[in-house]
């Protein structure tokens, strides 16, 4: 007998012929003991156009009633592949976040996961039921509906997983596992048979999609292993795990990422004092806005004042908007400039660590390209490079192509 939590991402259920298919596949690798949880998405394109319809009322409509609207698209998915399951003649229940106990902090668009209370499922599995619970929703305290940002169907599946104590979460998507750079952008990039938490984290943290990042520390935090795999193949994909238990290292780097999914804010002629750091970026976390690559450097050494440049992520950007203006006004400051034509490129590899060379071969690389660095910001374990985004595709390859030659 296996407890499985199994993931299908919005491409996996995008028709309804997918989602019957989706039932199917289920049904075929189910052993008849096994406790299946299953986790979906929105399908296909629904939540992009939710939101498309929320702007064409609201340029910026309130976060709650975002949430409301948003969560509406994984339950679509929920009821009809529960229909499926049952027309199939197979007994299947379909759970809102809400009712499959997952509890969330209050921030809406980008509710963290509190707490699990994983009753209802338990009793639904105990009646043999297949239990289908909508991704990417939970609820606050209050029962007010939040959503837990982009990609938010894998923490709900990592987290249940975790909280069930199930043997392991597979993550069914469009491509057959984690590759060393985005496969649709790197046609070369090569498949990896395993994955450390850590180096995964990383990567999707720095923009490899495939996964969300909150997923991967959940994993970590609950031990529970991680299954990349593809939805339309029953091959093997990439399992993410603690460690590696097999030799799977030979490059010193163990993929390459990117993110156009940044925008780059400049505050220009900042007085140089103390405590100037503290009110630019307190009053973004205040807001819940997350500030990455950060750079302060001097603008006029003799009237004291500097730059501080950092990064932000595209949907913050109105938001941040409103809060820096303020705050230039505050500050006596010269000015705010966003460009939101750049995008970051990264390298990770735990490996990178005690190994010089690997910051010159990267920026070489976008050198011979042609790539100017705006920012370089480095961790233990990656380095990364904010370009243009138009630059990004032969930004990729080019590093890809210098790291990962035979
Ligand atoms: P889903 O809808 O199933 O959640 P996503 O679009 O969120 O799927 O994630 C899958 C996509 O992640 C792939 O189609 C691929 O383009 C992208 N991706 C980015 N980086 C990587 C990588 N390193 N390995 C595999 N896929 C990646
Ligand atoms: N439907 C949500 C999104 O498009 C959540 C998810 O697919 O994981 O981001
Ligand atoms: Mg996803």
């Amino acid at each position: 007998m296996a407890f499985i939590v199994k993931k299908f991402g919005g491409s996996s259920v995008a028709t309804t012929a997918k989602i019957v298919g989706v039932a199917e596949r289920v049904l075929k690798e189910k052993e008849p003991d096994d406790k299946i949880v299953l986790v979906v998405s929105a399908m296909g394109d629904t939540t992009d156009e939710l939101i498309s319809m929320a702007k064409a009322i609201d340029n910026r409509p309130s976060q709650r009633e975002m949430d409301m609207l948003l969560s509406t698209g994984e339950q679509i998915t929920i009821s009809l592949l529960t229909m499926a399951f049952q027309k199939l003649g197979v007994d299947a229940v379909s759970l809102t976040g809400g009712q499959a106990g997952i509890a969330t902090s209050g921030v809406h668009a980008k509710a963290r996961i509190v707490d699990v209370n994983p009753e209802r499922i338990l009793a639904e599995l105990d009646k043999d039921k297949i239990v289908v619970v909508a991704g990417f929703q939970g609820v606050t305290e209050l029962g007010d509906i939040t959503t837990l940002g982009r990609g938010g169907s894998d923490t709900t599946a990592v987290a249940l997983a975790g909280a069930l104590g199930a043997d392991i979460c597979e993550i069914f998507t469009d491509v057959d596992g984690v590759y060393s750079a985005d496969p649709r952008v790197v046609k070369d990039a090569r498949r990896m048979k395993e994955i450390t938490y850590n180096e995964m984290l990383e990567m999707a943290r720095l923009g490899a999609v495939v996964m969300q990042p909150r997923s991967v520390e959940m994993g970590k935090h609950y031990g529970v292993p991680i299954h990349v795999r593809s939805t339309f193949t029953l091959e093997q994909g990439t399992i993410i795990r603690e460690e590696y238990t097999m030799k799977e290292r030979e490059f010193t780097i163990r993929g390459v990422t990117h993110d156009v999914n940044v925008a780059k804010v400049a505050i220009l002629g900042v007085p140089d004092q103390p405590g100037i750091a503290y009110t630019i970026f307190s009053a973004l976390a205040e807001k819940a806005i997350d500030v990455d690559m950060i750079v302060q450097s001097i603008r006029n050494a003799d009237k004291k004042i500097i730059d501080m440049v950092f990064t932000i992520s595209k949907p913050d950007v109105d938001q941040a908007k409103v809060l820096v203006e303020k705050l230039v006004k505050d500050m006596g400051a010269l000015g705010v400039v966003i460009d939101e034509n750049v995008a970051k490129v990264s390298v990770v590899g735990a490996g990178m660590y005690g190994s010089p060379g690997i910051a010159a071969t990267m920026f070489g690389a976008l050198g011979e390209a042609g790539v100017n660095i705006e920012v370089i910001s480095t961790s233990e374990i990656s380095i990364s490079c904010l370009i243009k985004e138009d630059q990004v595709k032969e930004a990729v390859n080019a590093i890809h192509q210098k790291f990962f030659k035979e």
